[in-house]
């Protein structure tokens, strides 16, 4: 039988995430304003994140949709700093580290994840992740969480799964997880049933 294991959501989990800075600093580098620049993205974020196109092309399509006179470097730089960490939760997750395996389960990209592996410590406990754009399919299929159960060898009714969009809590659900729908609000609650589980799977 699987030991029990802890998977995680990354965006407005881990991780709080804000376009804003991005649009504005896009804007003074191109012929569209902070208002509608993202709009430029709408074709290719999805095609991005489930794998169809690689970090090379999005860069450059998003360099080519927005007129951006930057350089790549530039680009990526502003692409990828919109992320700031979730501290409390940074606070709770030492209950657990080193204790169950963490894995993460996150629909993004090859620069995001490179990017927010490498920048904030609230990752370190975690040991592996299931990515969208590598697993070329996205949540709320099932076809991802079936992917991560099977590679991480999980027992979702001993799984702990957090995530912020319901229709995610709900397709982990149907598969038997043990469930929190999460919001920054809500972090008293998380932290309750985070306790709670732990004191059910005899994690110390
Ligand atoms: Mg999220």
């Amino acid at each position: 039988m699987s030991a029990p294991a802890f998977v995680s959501d990354v965006g407005k989990v881990l991780i709080d995430f804000d376009f804003a800075p991005a649009a504005r600093r896009l804007a003074k580098k191109c012929p569209h304003p902070a208002e509608t620049v993202l709009s430029l993205f709408d074709s290719i974020k999805g095609p991005y994140e489930d794998g169809r196109i690689d970090d090379e092309e999005f860069v450059r399509e998003g360099i080519r949709l927005t007129g951006f006179t930057g350089t790549a470097e530039e680009f990526i730089t502003i692409w990828c700093e919109i992320f700031t960490e979730n501290l409390p939760m940074k606070a709770s997750l030492t209950s657990i580290a080193g204790k169950v395996p963490m894995y993460l389960l996150s629909n993004t990209s090859g620069l995001h994840k490179d990017y927010f592996w490498r920048t904030y410590g609230i990752f370190e406990p975690f040991t592996d992740g299931v990515y969208s754009h590598e697993a070329k399919c996205s949540k709320p299929g099932e076809e991802i969480f079936r992917h991560t159960i099977e590679q991480f060898d999980l027992d979702p009714a001993r799984t702990f799964y957090v995530d912020d969009l319901l229709p995610n809590i709900e397709t982990a659900s149907r598969l038997g997880f043990r469930t929190f729908h999460y919001s920054f609000a809500k972090h008293p609650e998380f932290e309750a049933a985070l306790a709670e589980w732990r004191a059910e799977q005899g994690i110390g």
